[in-house]
């Protein structure tokens, strides 16, 4: 039998492996990260040609399964990430109680500006502000 999981969330260090095109540069400027379009607070790291990107990812029950996909665009600066989940689409029936259906993420303070009481990125909403019970749209 699976030892059920505790955690309400894990921090993945994903790689984000730098393709060297013979940039010669070393990109000192900070990366804008984007959680499926929305602008985050997260603070990318960068490790010679690799960033680390820091993603939070929920688990609220014994099996979750997400795809997360990783776009570095160096001429940009950012990094679009895409996190998907395929219970997302059995939603967007009814009013999200997470963030009284606004779509904010309620761990925020203020509420949606992807920081907590502390002034950290909060790791919840990804640093994005918006509710990931219901990846900000209001609806369960
Ligand atoms: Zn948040
Ligand atoms: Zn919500």
């Amino acid at each position: 039998m699976r030892t059920k999981l505790r955690l309400f969330s894990i921090l993945l260090l994903i790689f984000c492996s730098g393709l060297g095109l013979g940039l010669g540069v070393a990109a000192s400027d900070t990366y804008q990260v984007f959680i499926n379009g929305n602008p985050s607070k997260i603070q990318v790291e960068q490790d010679k040609e690799t960033l680390l990107v820091p993603i939070t990812l929920p688990a609220a029950a014994e099996n979750e399964e997400f795809t997360v996909g990783l776009h570095r665009d160096d001429k940009a600066h950012k990094v679009e990430v895409k996190i998907s989940s395929p219970k997302v689409k059995l939603r967007g029936a009814v009013d999200c109680y997470y963030c009284s259906g606004n779509g904010m993420c309620a761990n925020d303070y203020p509420p949606g500006s992807g920081r907590n009481y502390s002034n950290i990125t909060d790791g919840s909403c990804n640093g994005t502000g918006r509710c990931y019970h219901c990846t900000g749209t209001g609806k369960l």
